[in-house]
């Protein structure tokens, strides 16, 4: 049932007749709808809604998405032979299960010249790049325009083959900003929440703002040398580690196997144990009452970066597992982009 990466992929913008059209013309014996944990309180009616549009069974995977890495798998879902995702891009290199839809969710509000006069209003270097979540990817080219009627340079570039668009946005992946971040003074993430802006900055060593496209609301930067100071004390407070866990994914788009088994080989020529601990969606609680000192995560790179605090054991990425073992130093820090 393996498709091609890509093969079998729609994408919509949001939900509407194009989708519904596109569920009925599917045929789908069944269908799976995955929403993520934010738009879990609708997605009831949202079930309903295909059923009635499509005239497809639809049923709703209870487990909710943190990204397009994890799909529902076909042990979720086995009798659905089409998957609406709901929220996410798709990620180009990663292998589907089933044919898929994903639906964008794209939102069409944001003013584009009254967020340049913001931006203007508040002194922003003039050389800037822009990063968006995908919901607001629409607003970039009428927001660099306006922009550069202002007299800004905006830089955006294409990220590697995890990133659907230019200037997306994602939580392990931000090589679209990295390409310009040498041609810029600052980023502008154009967008809600902390999350990208967090991973933003962690990814580049530029001050990175965030504007609310809705709210015309422009946050200073976040403190890049506090969020990296405490990533480095996590690295510290692991390096007399000996017995290492290392954390392996099996969800389509998080599965890191092959680097798994080149840290266990790495640990293990410097004279440390290493035991790699495979799961789907990874519980703290799953990590109690084991016998390792630490953990080396694979997986999503925001388990230990966001929510490390709620592990037993110190949690870091592979990056900062190699600055443990003397093999990458400190500074600069380097973020773990998921390829
Ligand atoms: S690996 Fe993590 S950050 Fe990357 S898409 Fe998946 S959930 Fe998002």
């Amino acid at each position: 049932m393996d498709d091609p990466p890509g093969a079998s992929v729609k994408v919509f913008p949001t939900i509407g007749p194009e989708l519904f059209h596109a569920v009925r013309a599917a045929h789908p014996t069944r269908v799976v709808l995955q929403v993520p944990a934010g738009l879990v309180r609708n997605a009831h009616e949202v079930v309903e809604r295909l059923r009635a549009e499509s005239g497809a069974p639809v049923i709703l995977a209870t487990r909710p998405c943190f990204g397009a890495c994890d799909v529902p798998s076909l042990e979720e879902a086995p009798r659905a032979d089409l998957a609406i995702v709901l929220g996410h891009a798709p990620i180009p290199n990663v292998r589907l299960p089933r044919r898929t839809f994903f639906v964008e969710m794209r939102e069409p509000g944001g003013d584009p010249e009254a967020l340049a006069a913001t931006v203007a209003a508040a002194n922003l270097p003039r050389r800037l790049g822009l990063v968006a979540s995908v919901q607001h990817l629409d607003l970039l080219p009428a927001l660099t325009a306006a922009l550069a009627q202002r007299g800004f340079e905006v830089l955006v570039e294409q990220g590697d083959r995890r990133l659907a668009y230019p200037a997306q946005a994602l939580g392990c992946n931000y090589t679209g900003a990295e390409a310009v971040a040498d041609r810029v003074d600052a980023f502008v993430f154009l967008g809600t929440g902390r999350f990208h802006p967090v991973g933003l900055a962690l990814a580049v060593d530029r001050p990175v703002w965030s504007l609310d496209p809705l709210q015309n609301q422009l946050e200073p930067p976040i403190d890049r040398a506090r969020l990296i100071g405490r990533r480095q004390l996590a690295v510290a407070a692991a390096r007399d580690a000996r017995r290492w866990g290392i954390l392996v994914s099996t969800f389509g788009g998080q599965n890191r196997s092959p680097t798994a088994l080149r840290l266990q080989e790495r640990a293990r020529a410097a004279g440390r144990e290493a035991e790699l601990l495979y799961f789907d969606r990874l519980d703290p609680r799953d990590l109690e009452g084991r016998a390792f000192e630490a953990y080396v995560n694979t997986a999503c790179p925001r388990i230990a970066l966001d929510d490390g605090q709620s592990y037993p054991r110190p949690v870091l990425t592979p990056p900062e597992f190699l600055m443990v073992l003397g093999e990458l130093p400190l500074a600069p820090y380097r973020f773990d982009t998921y390829h």
